[in-house]
């Protein structure tokens, strides 16, 4: 899907000069300030892969760059289009099938630290697990530094209610003003999980707060399938929550109570990212996968009726007047 036929008209001067005197301040785009890298082993593949990432310039997105010989200096952009795999993790591929695998806990950095545009050159297969979370990457993206661009910051505002549901798996997006809100339930059998929901407006302090740090995790009795099936090869008490009925089997425990179903968020919004903006509407997620989350995205861009590429603006009065619809419409 390409934005471009709704994409604002081209810029005329500088970004920062445009709308001088309307009293409307441009939110700009942003990127790194600097490179800096890190190292560590894939948590499906196991393979061990070094990660850089670059400054990019304005409207690049965020594009992954495999820069080792099986990739061959292969550009992936990190956009729905270029999803092949939502089964475990999400996979980007080109069209040659040079992929990059489990994407979101960076995307969810790049989305939760506000950075538009940056160039991920990665020398293997899958993104480095680290510790299961995005925290690492928030970590790397804060020590590099974010630098405003000469670009308005753009946004995909969600205008209709969409949604997908299968058995009891269901998510759903429609309108909300001012930002993206994402609320999510979860429901396991295991006793150590349980039924637990959270609900967030993504924002820079909250995703720090109480996103970023959420491990992923995983059953005992689904390693031994997933070992079988090629998957979770890296996977180890390091990098994931082993849960075993109502047993945490990682010695330290939780991070915090709700770190299972916050970490259901921090996937939801590294793959609403993959929409190549920042999204305004609310997400809701129950008992959903990656997978569902990607049905779910092209069925919305499928629909260019419900939703529009819009200009950010810093305190936009359309956004406050999206505010007021959106509340007759609770009330309603
Ligand atoms: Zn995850």
């Amino acid at each position: 899907m390409k934005f471009d036929a709704r994409t604002p008209g081209a810029l005329h001067g500088s970004a920062a000069s445009q709308n001088m005197g309307s009293g409307r301040q441009p939110i700009l785009q942003k990127t790194l300030k600097t490179s800096i890298g890190c190292a560590g082993i894939g948590l499906h593949s196991g393979v061990r892969v070094s990660m850089k990432l670059y400054p990019a310039e304005p409207d690049t997105g965020i594009v992954f760059r495999r820069v080792d010989l099986v990739g061959g200096g292969a550009e992936i952009r990190a956009t729905w289009a270029n999803v092949t795999d939502s089964r475990m993790c999400t996979v980007l591929a080109d069209q040659n099938g040079i992929s990059v695998a489990t994407v979101e806990h960076l995307m969810s950095a790049f989305c939760g630290l506000e950075i538009d545009n940056a160039i991920v050159e990665i020398n293997g297969p899958e993104v480095p697990a680290m510790d299961g979370s995005a925290a690492p990457f928030a970590f790397l993206i804060e020590c590099a530094g974010a630098v405003e661009q000469d670009a308005v910051r753009k946004a995909l505002r969600i205008t209709k209610s969409f949604s997908h549901a299968t058995g009891d798996k269901m998510v759903a997006l429609g309108s909300w003003a001012g930002g993206l809100r994402v609320d999510f339930t979860i429901d396991f059998r295991a006793a150590a999980i349980g039924r637990q929901s959270c609900s967030f407006m993504v924002e820079r302090d909250v995703f720090k707060a109480e996103i970023a740090r959420a491990r992923t995790f995983g059953l005992l009795s689904d390693v031994t399938a997933l070992r079988e099936a090629g998957l979770a090869r890296g996977g180890n008490l390091d990098n994931a929550i082993v849960v075993d009925g109502n047993r945490i089997l990682n010695e330290e425990g939780l991070r915090h109570a709700h770190e299972f179903v916050h970490h259901k968020a921090l996937d939801a919004i590294g793959d609403l990212y993959l929409s190549g903006h920042p999204i305004i509407g609310h997400f809701v997620g129950r008992c959903s996968s990656h997978a569902d989350t990607a049905t779910l995205m092209r069925k919305v861009l499928a629909d260019p009726t419900g939703w529009e590429l819009i200009d950010l603006y810093e305190d936009d009065t359309s956004l406050a007047a999206w505010a007021e619809r959106d509340a007759m419409v609770a009330f309603g």
